[in-house]
């Protein structure tokens, strides 16, 4: 063996030392995020899980209590085994702060590496002016970072609009085109996504872990996203996922979106209102709530169905997802006119997929379904190589 010259000596050393320590961190993130995914955990359920041995992980997990990223408490003995500990979010461990800007109201709340939401502000929009919503969002957000200090490491909005590159470029309930979102909280990374597709991360991630999944919610208009094992298909540039824009309704309708025969405008209660020949409601949602159990709406309220039923069948013949999970309105849309559902949604799906076909189920996540997905995004941003040594050195 030649040896090198000490310089090639010491950068092979630290090479060595540098793969050490991202094998090192990349044990540390994964239990990370093992414990954000499944707050409370044992730690011997997470060794298992990491394939890593009883020792290891018990370091991993004494280097993460040290730095204030988790804590450990004993388990309750599972009457097996050795005595193991269940593995938490440390109380001074790191924060997202999230806001979710609806229609008429916003809301922002704080979030710890288990996906608890608390100190929750909200506020009814007085003026849905751009800046004055956002003004009112950086105050909220604001009075985080004051509480919590440098504890709060990324911020993540979500926005009833479609996003592109962090600016809203269209939000037809706030009637806003192409706002941009400054930074909420200076020197932490922010995220900014769509409502329905946080909402489906949020799903995806939490009821159907790695899983491919396709999420589709009625509210005002259509939304949705497919999730590809814990990734959402967001495209190039963020503003993938806009299912609610594809051609699956009538071609003559015309779409705030400036298309024409959106999805968006057919499945909704603007869609029910048309077509009973009445004008479009000022709140869409509470129109179709109303008309589902409206004896009078029935033929408008199956052919909605209907074309909910096609469209669903066009995207999984697209995405081949595993799982089609309805939400917001979409459940009760399909159990008002099931037949007429059904009967869309068999002839739109490819012949063979009849063997096998994706489970359908409505979803479980309530209304918070997109704070939580912006807590998923949040966390993506916090736990990385980078974020982790930022809290490190800082706490050093
Ligand atoms: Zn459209």
């Amino acid at each position: 063996m030649q040896a090198g010259t000490p310089a090639e000596d010491a950068a092979e050393g630290r090479a060595k030392v540098g793969r050490a320590e991202a094998a090192r961190w990349s044990g540390a993130l994964d239990m990370l995020n093992l414990v954000r995914a499944q707050p409370g955990v044992t730690r011997a359920e997470a060794a298992r899980a990491l394939g890593v041995g009883s020792g290891t992980a018990t370091e991993i997990c004494a280097r993460l209590r040290a730095l204030d990223l988790i804590a450990e408490r004993p388990a309750p003995p599972s009457g097996r085994g050795r005595p193991t500990t269940s593995l938490h979010a440390h109380p001074e461990g790191p924060l997202a702060a999230v806001v979710d800007i609806r229609q008429s109201d916003w809301r922002v709340a704080v979030a710890d590496l288990e996906g608890s939401l608390t100190d929750t502000a909200t506020g009814r929009h007085t003026s849905k002016r751009p800046d004055r919503v956002l003004a009112a969002v950086r105050d909220a957000v604001a009075g985080l970072a004051e509480r919590y200090g440098r504890r709060v490491r990324a911020v993540s909005v979500s926005t009833a609009g479609t996003v592109r590159r962090g600016t809203i470029v269209q939000a037809s309930v706030l009637n806003w085109r192409d706002v941009e979102v400054e930074p909420l909280l200076p020197g932490v990374p922010q995220a900014l996504g769509n409502d329905a597709t946080l909402a489906g991360l949020a799903e995806a991630r939490l009821n159907h872990p790695g899983r491919a999944v396709l999420f589709l919610t009625v509210e005002v208009g259509l939304g949705g996203i497919f999730v590809d094992g814990g990734r959402a298909l967001t495209g190039a540039t963020g503003a993938g996922g806009e299912f609610g824009h594809a051609p699956f309704g009538d071609p003559a309708v015309a779409c705030p979106c400036g298309a024409r025969g959106c999805w968006d405008v057919a499945v909704d209660g603007r869609a029910v209102a048309r077509l009973r020949g009445e004008d479009e409601p000022d709140d869409p949602r509470s129109y179709l709530i109303d008309a589902l159990v409206d004896p009078g709406a029935r033929a408008a309220v199956a052919e909605c169905a209907s074309v909910l039923g096609r469209g669903t069948a066009g995207l999984v013949n697209v995405f081949d997802p595993e799982v089609v999970c309805l939400g917001g309105l979409a459940p009760e849309l399909r159990r008002a006119a099931p037949d007429a559902f059904a009967a869309a949604y068999e002839a739109g799906t490819m012949g063979f997929r009849s063997e096998d076909p994706p489970e359908l189920v409505p979803s479980v996540l309530d209304r918070d379904a997109s704070m939580l997905g912006a807590t998923e995004a949040a966390f993506d941003a916090i736990l990385t190589e980078h974020g982790i040594a930022d809290w490190i050195e800082e706490r050093a």
